[in-house]
């Protein structure tokens, strides 16, 4: 039976960002949080914006109507990160548009207020962190790597489950890094991504790191 993973929560992912720098994960992210929480936070929004800003398939829209409002402005969402004319339809020397707050600027007028209503409007979305798909495992050729680890035969793939190290091997940097700290996934998160390549990709050989320097 096919096997959906469940989407990296923000919470995991400012954890994980939190473990790279030897610090404690934190139980939740509302309220007041310790700097070093509140600044994986701001980096990790600030990175899903700039990622999503670059319009990709799953926060794209092509085919967006664009209706004026009563004062014939152009009103557009908050969640809102770009906005394209459909040139083929509309002439950029008299409708070029460019988000100003929450309304459509018109370069080409110098103005707010527009003469009429726009179809096929391309739109690119800011998209919650839990809502954007997860890691995109289709784009891999993973027969590549099947012989790094196992019989080259075998559909075999290393999988990343941890971070950092509490020994003190003195001729290892992995504990200096992460501060002798150890990081790993849910157990649960752990099984799910298995089970999932496995039946999405047929994949029996694992080969799980115990430490993991990057
Ligand atoms: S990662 Fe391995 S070699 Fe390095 S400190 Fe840990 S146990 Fe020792």
């Amino acid at each position: 039976m096919a096997t959906t993973t469940t989407r990296t929560t923000q919470l995991e992912a400012v954890n994980t960002m939190l473990s790279t720098i030897g610090e404690s994960p934190v139980n939740s992210l509302t309220g007041s949080l310790p700097l070093d929480a509140s600044i994986a936070v701001n980096i990790l929004n600030e990175v899903n914006r700039e990622v999503q800003s670059a319009g990709w398939k799953f926060n794209t829209s092509w085919k967006v109507s664009l209706p004026r409002d009563v004062n014939n402005k152009l009103v557009v969402g908050t969640d809102v990160l770009h906005i394209e004319f459909n040139h083929l339809r509309e002439s950029k020397s008299s409708y070029d548009p460019v988000l100003r707050g929450n309304y459509l600027y018109n370069l080409a007028k110098e103005s707010y207020t527009w003469d009429k209503d726009f179809e096929y409007v391309t739109v690119i979305y800011l998209l919650d962190f839990e809502t954007i798909p997860d890691l995109p495992y289709e784009l891999v050729d993973f027969k590549k790597y099947y012989g790094l680890n196992f019989d080259s035969a075998k559909p075999s793939i290393t999988m990343i489950t941890s971070r950092g190290c509490p020994y003190t091997c003195g001729f290892c940097a992995i504990p200096v890094l992460y501060k002798r700290s150890w990081k790993a996934l849910r157990p649960e998160m752990v099984i799910e991504r298995l089970k999932y390549m496995e039946d999405k990709y047929g994949i029996k050989d694992f080969y799980l790191p115990i430490t993991v320097e990057s």
